[in-house]
């Protein structure tokens, strides 16, 4: 019988987003196993210097209409709205697709990739779960400033938000299985009223997971303890804000964002993109590391063969994990953030070799 093929809407976007999408490109054809049609859709800041709009009407469609999408980075620095402010069509798409749910698996591939001393590979293996369209984002071109002299965004949190992103954190801790399960609520109960209402929603859906152990940590507690010991953490769930600080931080402990993959998750459509922006600094010179782009392919996959009880899938995502696993855990092995000399196209070819 024939395997399942997958819709896939590519938004390569700008900066180093083209460079690593190709490499992840070449990854998920070497499996063999599903297929893919891949179709480009325009995006980004060079879209909105193109026509006028960094995430045209037909590339949402297009993103609606596919399996699911695979997204590079958008948005570059010189590029900006006539007020100043950058342009962010990837969050506009989250809110545009519902993606309530982001996950950042953070996982140490190898000892020498993290600035933490006494940890080998697998010893930092945790998952943030952000809320992605409400908290303080929600002010996102919503907030007010009041005659050059005051400036208010607001901390949106509501029942249903919370509810469902927490409800997928506690799901997650189920599947990941760890002995003991926990999750952690991350917030700042102690002082916003958001927060603690925050806490309360997290309580009355974890009493449904009695065998998961109910943790919490304010925010800035745990941004140290995520230092001191992050081996003991593994699912964490969060506003939007506070899961946008703490992923860049975790993702410093595994190598930087170019280890760091995600992804955007909503009932009817999903989004994998690596957690780091376009890198201007480093495009175009292949120095990007596209391990996060491959990566998130790989959670793009497991996604796909829960959501179509499809094995052909989720044994894909296994070898993109193995193959990272088996090609990285050489010491000096990678692109220059990672310590090593390959570049961005050379990383992708031994990924390919190893599958
Ligand atoms: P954004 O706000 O869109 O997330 P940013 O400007 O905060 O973007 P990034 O574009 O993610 O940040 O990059 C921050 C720095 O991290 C870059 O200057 C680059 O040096 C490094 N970096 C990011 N991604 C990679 C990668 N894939 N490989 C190597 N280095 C990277």
């Amino acid at each position: 019988m024939a395997g399942k093929t997958y819709d896939i809407a590519v938004l390569k976007g700008d900066g180093i987003g083209p460079e690593v999408v190709d490499e992840t490109l070449k990854v998920l054809e070497a499996l063999g196993t599903p297929d893919f049609n891949f179709t480009d859709s325009p995006c980004g800041a060079g879209c909105y210097l193109e026509q006028g709009n960094p995430l045209p009407k037909e590339s949402v469609e297009a993103c609606r209409r596919a399996d699911a999408v695979l997204l590079g980075a958008m948005g570059l620095p010189h590029v900006r709205w006539p007020d100043g402010t950058e342009m962010r069509p990837q969050i506009d798409l989250r809110i545009e697709l519902d993606l309530y749910a982001g996950v950042r698996p953070i996982y140490l591939y190898a000892a020498e990739h993290s600035p933490l001393k006494g940890l080998g590979a697998g010893d930092i293996d945790f998952v943030i779960l952000r809320e992605n369209v409400e908290g303080l984002f929600a002010s996102m071109n919503g907030g007010i400033e009041l005659r050059g002299e005051v400036a208010v965004d607001s901390m949106v949190i509501t029942r249903s938000g919370t509810e469902r992103v927490v409800r997928y954190a506690f799901e997650l801790a189920r599947r990941r299985g760890r002995d003991p399960m926990k999750v952690t609520c991350v917030d700042k109960a102690n002082v916003f009223k958001s927060m603690a209402f925050f806490r309360r929603v997290f309580d009355e859906v974890g009493e449904a997971y009695p065998e998961i152990e109910r943790d919490y940590a304010y925010v800035d507690a745990l941004s140290m303890y995520l230092v001191q010991r992050p081996a003991t953490y593994d699912v964490m769930v969060s506003e939007n804000m506070y899961g946008d600080i703490i992923s860049d931080l975790a993702a410093g402990l595994v190598g930087g964002l170019g280890m760091a993959p995600s992804g955007d998750i909503g009932e009817d459509s999903a989004v994998f993109q690596p957690s780091h922006g376009t890198a201007p600094d480093i495009a175009g010179q292949e120095l990007a590391n596209p391990l996060a782009t491959i990566l998130s392919a790989g959670l793009m996959l497991r996604w796909l063969g829960d959501r179509h009880d499809d094995p052909a899938a989720t044994q894909g995502a296994d070898r993109i994990e193995a193959a990272v696993r088996g090609v990285i855990a050489e010491a000096g092995v990678g692109t220059p953030d990672l310590g090593g000399k390959m570049s961005t196209g050379e990383l992708g070819d031994e990924i390919v070799q190893a599958l």
